[in-house]
């Protein structure tokens, strides 16, 4: 069979590459080569966008070494299983695609996957290849996440946190037992030993930072934009509470910089096992929400989880709104003596504006007017706060109130008005 052109193979692994959302570019460390006369830096710009089927916009140039893999995971369109066509990259020709996008500025580096070929190991060396030529023989310094194949040795696992600026191990689905119905090869305990070993080396990297001063040696560099995970949401029946309690999990246990949550969207030639939906996006808005309170509002995971209903977030309100109005004991919130802490509790009331709020408080007590320059969403405040000129006598208690700080719903064609 003669070999697909370049071109071909580029569009058939990007394309394959699309539904991995795990590959933001957040927390690389500075570099920039200009020192030794090489190219590339992690902080300028020069991205690309890929846009999945649903409108995620991805950045980076993204694609698969390969995308035959012999992995049967039900939710995958390069399953083993699947009938898409195949095709494959040398890590020459990785290295010297990311170099002319790279000059052509369109990309501002790379983010490399790959089906399993042969064996774990076997791949990792192919796709470490890659990353060696940028690095060595193109002397590229920009940014480079991989994701790595948690089954690879140690070694291979070490050697990768080396050389690129970020790693990331796919948990796909947030429980056991979702693994072990849809990617039944993927086993979770392996998966969390190699996090747990990206974690250690992470460490052991920085502690050696920190006693560079001392010393002047050049530290050891491991992966300083650390690593990131990603989970499908939809493909199996696991609740946003499930997928919550593993994220936080993740977060506390692994060090993890990010977990992404990707809406399961439907795959050409579905295994009979998925479901036949469209990929629920609302739900992977509201995880994020619950994930960044989780991360800069000072919320633990089983507060969110409480203001869920049957383990479900709610679709129509964020997850802040709804915990504050499970707990309307707390409210409403003196803006003008509360600490940052319950400040952030505030539905409507976010980090800038709590920054802005302790910052101005200190010369003068706050008025609805101040407020109304610090948040857009002032409205859905009210409720919840106090200040100088303002307090809502009542408000917490009405039957009304949910309703009313619940969007309006869009009525269907044929529904009665
Ligand atoms: S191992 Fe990765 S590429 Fe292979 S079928 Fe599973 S998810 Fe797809």
């Amino acid at each position: 069979m003669p070999q697909k052109s370049l071109q071909d193979r580029l569009a058939i692994l990007a394309d394959a590459a699309k539904y991995d959302a795990s590959c933001a570019s957040s927390g690389a460390g500075n570099r920039n080569a200009l020192k030794d006369k090489g190219i590339g830096s992690t902080e300028g710009m020069g991205i690309c966008h890929a846009y999945a089927p649903d409108g995620r916009c991805i950045s980076l140039l993204k694609i698969l070494l390969t995308n035959a893999c012999i992995y049967d995971c039900a939710y995958c369109i390069n399953r083993v299983s699947s009938n898409v066509e195949r095709a494959a990259f040398t890590p020459a020709e990785v290295a010297d695609l990311t170099m002319a996008f790279y000059r052509r500025n369109y990309i501002e580096g790379l983010f490399l996957s790959s089906g399993i070929i042969r064996t774990s190991d076997y791949t990792m060396e192919l796709m470490l290849e890659a990353v060696r030529l940028l690095r060595t023989e193109h002397r590229f310094s920009g940014y480079v996440h991989l994701k790595t194949i948690p089954e690879c040795s140690p070694e291979l696992m070490s050697e990768a946190g080396r050389l690129a600026d970020r790693l990331s191990i796919n948990v796909e689905l947030p429980t056991r037992a979702g693994l072990k119905q849809l990617a039944p090869e993927k086993d979770e305990t392996t998966i969390r030993t190699a996090m747990g070993h990206v974690r250690s080396r992470i460490e052991d990297a920085k502690d050696a930072r920190r006693d560079r001063t001392l010393r002047r040696a050049k530290p050891p560099r491991f992966a300083p934009g650390g690593q990131s995970t990603q989970m499908i949401v939809g493909a199996d029946a696991a609740s946003d509470a499930e997928i919550l309690t593993t994220s936080a999990t993740l977060y506390a246990g692994y060090g993890l910089r990010r977990v992404y949550y990707s809406a399961f969207s439907p795959i050409p030639a579905p295994s009979a096992v998925l479901p036949l939906k469209a990929p629920p996006l609302k739900r992977e808005h509201r995880l994020y929400q619950a994930d960044w309170l989780h991360r800069f509002y000072g919320f633990e995971m089983p507060e969110i989880e409480a203001a869920t209903t049957g383990g479900m977030l709610d679709l129509d309100i964020d997850p802040k709104l709804a915990w504050a109005l499970r707990n309307r004991h707390v409210f409403p919130v003196d803006v003008n003596k509360a600490d940052r802490e319950m400040l952030l509790r505030i539905p409507g009331i976010g980090t800038t504006a709590v920054k802005a709020i302790l910052k101005t408080r200190r010369h003068r007590s706050l008025r609805l007017d101040d407020l109304s320059k610090m948040t857009r969403a002032l409205k859905r405040a009210l409720p919840f706060l106090v200040a100088a000129d303002w307090r809502p006598t009542q408000m917490l208690d009405a039957a009304g109130l949910e309703a009313s700080l619940r969007p309006p719903k869009q009525m269907e064609l044929f529904d009665a008005p």
